[in-house]
């Protein structure tokens, strides 16, 4: 789901931040140029000619590598400072503005609908918000860290602001709507009722029929969001459609968005903490990367086992709602024929790696391997408990140390 614009506006902005600026280049009409002259040529030649795509990507890449030079070798970011302060984000989303500027009047004069503005807040929600929001948010945390010092008070602060904001974040920033009363929202909503959850928020996800995907978002107190999206729910048969819901639904039902999300808190305060005790002197940037890479791998394993988890409780719900206690050939079939068919609509091979989920292919090979099982007895879900009484352990013993 990520787009090419967006990460390079993130990785632009978080290489600047660490840029320590003791080599600063003061030739501003230079940095005026790249920031304006340039992207504002790109946009006028582009609108004087013929809107074809190849040339719109090419204004698009001009307007956002003038920017990257500007930024990398002109230090915009410090100049920008020198005017707004080391505020915290206000410098950064000051730093990143010019070439989103010229982006909205591309995508405005170049809209392929006649509704200019549904398309321009299409693509700034797809192409800039939904990465560069999340990226502003850690730089945010990065920023608080520095001027207060204080991990543990900070930490506690994020996580209360990141609880209260996310759902906010599915709902406006990604463009929904909630699904249509009819046969497809009643078959998931009996498969949320399957997996305990009482009031699901069936949502469709508006993508202009160009992503197939689902994603369930929902942490402990919260409402619990199961999102597909608008490709998804056109091209897979229902029972396809189910299979994919219960997937989702089984990541509410074991809560994995909160242990994932414990996860990631529990990595952020042992790694300060191994630092601190050891005494290691490391230097601020070498610290805060270690601490995101060792939260990235802890988040990437801990959610491959949360995945397959899911995908056995698809099949698991299935062979429970048609009698059977042990895993049937007809369940394992129904959530392996859905992966196939999303990985087809998708262009994708079966054999794509996939570091969140693994590939397609293994998952259809591990679901075949579940025929026969009983249901109650299937090793991963004990394994899922261990794994969340060591999360649980680990954080407990973090404050008791
Ligand atoms: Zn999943």
């Amino acid at each position: 789901m990520i787009r090419s614009i967006s990460l390079i506006l993130a990785i632009g902005l978080s290489l600047s931040v660490t840029e320590t600026y003791e080599q600063v280049s003061e030739n501003g009409y230079v940095l005026a140029f790249l920031l304006f002259a340039i992207p504002l040529i790109a946009t006028i030649v582009v609108l004087l000619s013929k809107h074809t795509a190849a040339r719109i990507s090419i204004a698009v890449t001009v307007i956002l590598f003038s920017w990257l030079i500007a930024l990398l070798g002109m230090s915009w970011l410090y100049h920008v400072r020198l005017v707004t302060g080391d505020l915290i984000l206000v410098d950064e989303i000051v730093a990143v503005l010019p070439p989103i500027i010229f982006l909205v009047a591309l995508w405005w004069f170049t809209s392929p609908i006649g509704n200019k503005i549904s398309w321009v807040l299409h693509r700034l929600r797809f192409d800039v918000l939904m990465l560069l929001l999340i990226v502003l948010f850690i730089l945010g945390i990065q920023e608080v860290e520095e001027s207060t010092g204080d991990f543990g008070f900070v930490w506690l602060a994020i996580l209360l602001l990141f609880y209260a904001l996310a759902p906010l974040y599915f709902l406006t920033i990604l463009p929904t709507s909630r699904i249509k009363e009819g046969a497809v929202k009643n078959a998931i909503t009996q498969v949320a009722s399957n997996a305990g959850i009482k009031k699901p928020n069936i949502y469709i996800l508006h993508t202009h029929y160009k992503i197939l995907n689902a994603l369930a978002y929902g942490l402990l107190f919260q409402r619990k969001f199961v999102l597909f999206s608008d490709k998804l729910l056109r091209d897979l048969t229902q029972s396809e459609v189910v299979a994919v819901a219960r997937h989702e639904f089984a990541h509410h039902k074991f809560m994995h968005t909160t242990f994932l999300w414990l996860t990631f808190v529990c990595v952020m305060l042992w790694v300060f903490y191994f630092t601190e005790v050891a005494g290691v002197e490391l230097h601020f940037l070498a610290l805060k990367s270690t601490k995101w890479i060792c939260a990235i791998i802890a988040f990437v394993l801990v959610s491959r086992q949360f995945e397959k988890q899911a995908d056995t409780y698809a099949v698991v719900d299935f062979a429970r709602t048609s009698g059977s206690d042990i895993v049937t050939e007809d369940a394992a079939n129904s959530m392996a024929k859905a992966l196939q068919a999303i990985a087809f609509l998708n262009g994708h091979s079966p054999q794509r790696r996939d570091y969140l989920h693994g590939s397609i292919s293994k998952r259809q090979q591990y679901l075949r391997s579940l025929v026969g099982s009983p249901l109650l007895k299937i090793p991963i879900n004990t394994r899922v408990r261990f794994i969340k009484i060591g999360i649980l352990s680990l954080l407990v013993l973090r404050f008791i140390v």
